[in-house]
């Protein structure tokens, strides 16, 4: 039997995506750039079990790596462009897509946490169900 949280999954991962906290989706996830509340300051629901560590950093590199790699071979076969016009088109690029993506793959991540009930989530997802 799939209980109604199962089907809200979704919306938890998005509230986490936008950095809101997945529980009340009003609160926020962050209390800096890519540091966690320990707690979110609407419900009170504590966020200092989360154990992301360096999977957020590893699933931007992974992505930014699968965008912009094929777009700079491309670029380099299509257009044989100089080195230096390729580092002052991938540089900024890489920058501006790792620096949007962290936060909210990380917010992704503790969200998922929270609704598998991982780690120290156990009983916020007991309370739940
Ligand atoms: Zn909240």
């Amino acid at each position: 039997m799939a209980n109604a949280q199962t089907g809200k999954g979704g919306l938890y991962l998005l509230r986490g995506l936008m950095g809101r906290c997945p529980a009340c989706g009003e609160g926020h996830l962050f209390r800096a750039f890519v540091k966690v509340a320990d707690a979110c300051d609407k419900c009170g629901e504590p966020f200092h079990h989360h154990r992301a560590d360096d999977f957020p950093a590893y699933l931007t590199i992974v992505l930014v790596g699968h965008v912009v790699v094929p777009l700079a071979m491309y670029v380099e076969i299509a257009f044989m462009l100089n080195y230096w016009l390729h580092a002052a088109i991938w540089l900024p690029m890489i920058l501006v897509l790792s620096l949007g993506l962290l936060q909210p793959l990380k917010g992704l991540i503790v969200a998922m946490q929270w609704h598998m009930g991982m780690h120290g989530f156990a009983a916020a997802k007991l309370a739940r169900l």
